[in-house]
């Protein structure tokens, strides 16, 4: 039904969909309706001559700013659901992160409303690696590139060693990791195993073959990816 429909993108919710199709100009297959019980495909639909936004689902990448949380909770502070347009925030099933960025991490973050999109994106059996650039307190040993590449660290409070991780030391506090798992702040306990090294800048580059400065280089910018892109 069309109010459904339109419900289900955010245009308004089932209640008030009357009263949006009566400001609005809806048309099914070609014909004005004035109704909102009238049944409709999403692809035959129309709200003011536009077809609808993103009726089968989308696929986000966004340039996380430092300082926003991934979290619905207004009581967190600055949310990143809060840079997507108004309507997809009231889209059901609603749009969620893939994965988290911690507070104080920038960098790329994919968000979903296809739950099993989601799922299949974190699971460490994909195998998708993500480069993260992290910035340290102290000089990083030299001794972390083999720690980090054999497997066998395992972080406190764990049962599973972290995945193998490729590690290029690019300055004395600098390095980029590649992850292709994502334990609870496992840069930042990574480091930290090295002599309570902490973490005091860190940002993700990519998500496999996509990389942030190609879709979104600026804090706040995000673009819609096809919802079958392949990250391998
Ligand atoms: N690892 C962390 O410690 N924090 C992040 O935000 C991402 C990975």
């Amino acid at each position: 039904r069309v109010d459904a429909l339109l419900s289900r993108l955010g245009y308004c919710t089932r209640s008030t969909a009357r009263a949006f199709a009566s400001r609005h100009e809806i048309v099914v297959d070609g014909t004005r309706v004035r109704g909102v019980d009238a049944k409709a495909r999403a692809s035959t639909l129309r709200v003011d001559g536009e077809a609808l936004d993103h009726p089968d689902g989308v696929l986000v990448a966004m340039h996380k700013p430092r300082g926003t949380v991934c979290s619905h909770d207004e009581r967190e502070g600055a949310n990143v659901y809060e840079l997507l347009p108004e309507r997809w925030r009231r889209r059901k099933p609603s749009i969620e992160t893939i994965g988290r960025l911690d507070k104080d991490t920038s960098g790329l973050l994919l968000l979903t409303d296809d739950g099993a999109l989601n799922h299949a994106l974190t699971s460490p059996k994909k195998d998708v690696g993500k480069w993260y650039r992290v910035r340290t307190d102290g000089p990083i040993p030299r001794a972390c590139v083999e720690v980090f590449a054999s497997g066998e660290l395992t972080l406190s409070g764990e049962e599973k060693s972290c995945k193998p991780a490729m590690c290029e030391i690019t300055g004395e506090r600098e390095a980029r990791l590649r992850l292709t798992e994502g334990k609870f702040h496992q840069v930042k306990r990574m480091f930290a195993f090295f002599d309570g090294l902490t973490v005091v800048e860190l940002h993700r580059e990519s998500f496999g073959g996509l990389k942030l400065e190609d879709v979104a280089p600026n804090p706040g910018d995000f673009v819609v990816l096809p919802t079958d892109y392949d990250f391998t």
